[in-house]
């Protein structure tokens, strides 16, 4: 056992600090398995003042930090690879109900479906949509800004959010908030944590709005060639504004799990509202125009919900390069035309089409990395970005060199990294070298 092993166990106790190899390989490294996870001790805060201890202890002792969540991050911000102190938040995970404002509190560690069925039992929603979602943690969704299936019609995490408590790098506790739309009280400081992946503060506690549950849903299926005649007729005004979700996946994953494609493109479109009215008006709607479209029972959307989860999962296993990238809606169909000449039978493309956020599995041993940049040169002329909902972590950092266009943020996040963490005690490896 080392002095900062020991050290921990009599500021924290031996039940809270945990330094076998089991431990490590769980909850030194996260979803992205490219880095070597090797942290010197995991430790399980179950409150705040057990989280200032070990902020406190970190600045005296000059160890490092990584926060941990629920550790489905794909972009190794959650991996202590040189000797970090792991802070997995797994422990910290009450919530409370606030009727009379339909606010769900919960504390960072909180497992988002958890949060999700309890805001249910209170006859709401919290439309956080993630195949992740009962592993991924509310402090991870924040700090990484998730987003989902359900972003055309309720945005990402940060939209739903009403507060946060935060812990900075010298232990100081701040609570920020934006409870009213009208606020001018300078800017909006809450917003520096929402995708700041662990490297500002600890997010420990998240107060969230929550949505009224619709009434009336329906999913409807496409089968296309091609997406732009889809997107226009799908996509208009009248119809989206009754969208809560719309994905689509290719031919190659059509493949992969196990159908037979009878088109380039299968979409699924989830229409949500509460008047019966409206939905059968887009339904009419669509049935005019000239695509193939089906309405799916309840039994079918559950089956084809289910394998769009599978998706990342049966690529994952594949041991696919994931690009998280989205693009401007209008050139998406041109985009995806230039990646099939690339290669058309190593990458698999599926994603979030209301939202241009396209999810590019590269699986090619040999051709990867001559894939990977050429996937960046064609997104780079289509004025796409380079991660739309994944974040950085350690794994993505050469995009602030790739794409100049971003240099002029990375060079602020380093002035704010500076001043409010001047000894890198958080997270050091995500962003910056
Ligand atoms: C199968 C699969 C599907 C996915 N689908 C989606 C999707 O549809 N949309 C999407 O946006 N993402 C998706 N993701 C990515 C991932 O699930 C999300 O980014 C999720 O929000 C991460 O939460 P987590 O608790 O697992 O975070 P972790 O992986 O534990 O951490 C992520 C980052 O946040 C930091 N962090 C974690 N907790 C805190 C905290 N309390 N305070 C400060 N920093 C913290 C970590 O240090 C790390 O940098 C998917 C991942 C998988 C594996």
């Amino acid at each position: 056992m080392t002095e900062i092993i020991k050290k921990l166990i009599n500021l924290l106790g031996e039940e809270k600090v945990k330094f076998s190899q089991e431990y490590f390989e769980k909850y030194g490294i996260d979803w992205y398995k490219e880095i070597e996870p090797d942290p010197t001790a995991i430790v399980f805060p179950k409150n705040e003042n057990d989280l200032k201890k070990i902020v406190l202890f970190a600045e005296k002792e000059n160890q490092k930090l990584v926060i941990s969540g629920g550790r489905t991050g794909l972009c190794g911000g959650a991996t202590a690879a040189n000797k970090e102190i792991v802070v997995s938040l797994e422990k910290m995970n009450d919530m409370k109900w606030i009727s009379e404002k339909n606010q769900v509190v919960c504390q960072a560690g909180a497992i988002t479906d958890n949060v999700k069925s309890f805001v249910a039992e209170n006859g709401r929603l919290l439309p956080i949509s993630l195949a992740s979602s009962s592993s991924s943690s509310i402090g991870g969704n924040v700090a990484t800004n998730a987003a989902g299936s359900k972003f055309i019609m309720y945005g990402s995490t940060k939209d739903h959010v009403s507060k946060i408590k935060v812990m900075l790098a010298d232990g100081e506790m701040l609570s920020l908030k934006k409870e009213i739309k009208k606020d001018a009280t300078g800017p909006n400081l809450m917003e520096l944590f929402f995708g700041s992946e662990g490297v500002l503060g600890i997010i420990y506690e998240v107060t969230f709005n929550t949505c009224e549950q619709p009434k009336y849903l329906e999913n409807i299926l496409i089968r296309a060639n091609e997406l732009d005649s889809v997107k226009k007729h799908v996509l208009s005004p009248e119809i989206k504004i009754n969208i809560s979700s719309v994905e689509y996946w290719d031919e190659n994953c059509q493949k992969l799990l196990g159908d037979d494609p009878e088109s380039t493109y299968f979409i699924i479109v989830e229409l949500s509202s509460n008047s019966e009215e409206e939905i059968n008006l887009c339904l009419e709607t669509l049935a005019e125009k000239n695509i193939n479209i089906s309405l799916l029972n309840s039994k079918q959307s559950d089956e084809i919900w289910s394998k769009r989860e599978d998706l990342p999962v049966g690529l994952a296993s594949m041991g696919a390069y994931k690009m998280d990238i989205s693009l401007p809606l209008e050139t998406l169909e041109n985009f995806l035309k230039e990646i099939k000449q690339l290669s058309a039978d190593e990458i698999f493309s599926f994603g979030h089409l209301g939202d241009g956020n396209i999810h590019i599995n590269i699986v090619s041993k040999n051709k990867q990395d001559e894939l990977v940049s050429e996937v960046y040169s064609l997104l780079k002329a289509h004025n796409g970005s380079p991660s739309a909902e994944h974040g950085i972590g350690q794994r993505k950092k050469e995009i602030w060199s790739k794409f100049e266009d971003y240099q002029d943020k990375y060079k602020l996040l380093q002035t704010l990294k500076k001043s409010m963490d001047p000894k890198n005690i958080l997270s050091p490896k995500v962003f910056f070298e």
